[in-house]
């Protein structure tokens, strides 16, 4: 997508996700406020105000309880935080079966160099997208194309029989291959390449939209509040995004209200205003892509295909993580700048 930074002031990249969250806690060990506890799970939440309370348990101790000011959860889409808060309002945490799986799959440059075709792909700068009915691949190179990232989404047969909560496991190679039997020889020679026992399937998972991100001085933020279907490529964008707005809005408390919960409890309800609504829209989009993407055949079908051959000519394609109008929604936006812009009057509203 070279008019990305044309258009929107950044390069389109694709990274590896360790790279990315590599990053992010160098960037956080440069922060004397920021201190980390590894290996330590949180319990349960005792109260979520007027002070929230916390039990935590490292994996080689024993349980602890603290107290804070603010309480941040970013505890994933199987957040103990959301569905205790979910509790406390009398509702239950509603986690949805999308009926879709992923293979994640890396293969090494070193596997791939020997095949001239196999090699162009992990030299180019394009992402490519192969689609098939009722599943995809994407895949692109990371790592200084040192590795071929691939990503699948293709219907849930494994974890649907299943009857434990697993999200992850080991696949089997031979149901991969069938599941993508009627795909090109490319990508037959790339699924080849996988170990045998190096399967690893992912279920894919929602939630149904939460009534509240906040209760007393306690947030979600990230898949704990708006787990999202992979297709737009949102899902941790969109958490790094609640991250900067959260840091913008906490830190206009002022000075003499720190400490003041319900302070807390309006700045952290100025960033569910702020942030809810667009990541609500943007998990709704990555689903209707997804329903898109996977058509079997008719005339739905023909008419993407249609779509898809004008290629953005008429401002928009069927895939929405490749569409004009909806990068635009996307990467035109500066949500810092709009928490600065409209925290004073959110504020107010409240
Ligand atoms: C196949 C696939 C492809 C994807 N591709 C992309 C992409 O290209 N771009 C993109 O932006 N997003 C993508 N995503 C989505 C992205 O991975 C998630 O949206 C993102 O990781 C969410 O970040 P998070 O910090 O909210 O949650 P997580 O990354 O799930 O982190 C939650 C953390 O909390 C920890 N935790 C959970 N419970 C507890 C507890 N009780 N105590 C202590 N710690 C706890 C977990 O161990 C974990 O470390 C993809 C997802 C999938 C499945």
């Amino acid at each position: 997508m070279p008019d990305i930074e044309e258009k929107y002031g950044f390069p389109h990249c694709t990274g590896h996700r360790s790279s990315l969250a590599g990053g992010l806690f160098n960037g956080c060990k440069k922060e004397k406020a920021i201190k980390f506890h590894f290996s330590t799970a949180l319990v349960r939440v005792n109260s979520f105000g007027p002070r929230p309370s916390i039990t935590l348990k490292p994996r080689d101790g024993d349980e602890y309880t603290l107290e804070a000011d603010i309480v941040l959860a970013s505890d994933g889409i199987k957040s103990v935080t959301r569905t205790q808060m979910l509790a406390e309002l009398g509702t239950e945490s509603q986690e949805e079966d999308t009926g879709q799986a992923a293979y994640r799959i890396m293969l090494k440059r070193s596997e791939m160099e020997h095949d001239p075709e196999l090699r162009e792909l992990i030299d180019s700068d394009t992402v490519v997208r192969w689609v098939g009915e009722r599943r995809h691949i994407i895949a692109y190179p990371v790592s200084s194309k040192q590795i071929y990232n691939l990503s699948t989404a293709h219907p849930d047969i494994h974890f649907a029989s299943a009857t434990n909560a697993t999200y992850t496991t080991r696949g089997s190679k031979s149901a991969m291959l069938q599941m993508f039997e009627d795909f090109c020889p490319l990508v037959h020679r790339m699924l080849n390449l996988v170990p045998d026992g190096e399967v690893c399937e992912w279920k894919l998972r929602v939630h149904k939209p939460l009534p509240t991100w906040v209760r007393g001085s306690v947030a979600l933020l990230g898949d704990a509040c708006h787990p999202t279907l992979p297709h737009l490529s949102q899902g941790a964008a969109m958490a790094i995004e609640d991250g900067a707005v959260l840091a913008e809005v906490v830190s206009r408390i002022p000075a003499d209200k720190v400490h003041d919960p319900e302070t807390i409890t309006k700045t952290l309800k100025v960033y569910e205003l702020l942030r809810k609504p667009h990541c609500t829209a943007l998990v709704d989009l990555a689903t209707h892509s997804g329903r898109i993407l996977h058509l079997g055949e008719g005339k739905a079908r023909e008419e993407r295909d249609r779509e898809f051959r004008l290629n953005g000519k008429n401002g928009s394609v069927p895939d929405k993580w490749a569409s004009p109008d909806v990068q635009n929604m996307i990467y035109s936006h500066d949500w810092v700048q709009e928490a600065i812009n409209r925290y004073d009057e959110l504020y107010a509203s409240l």
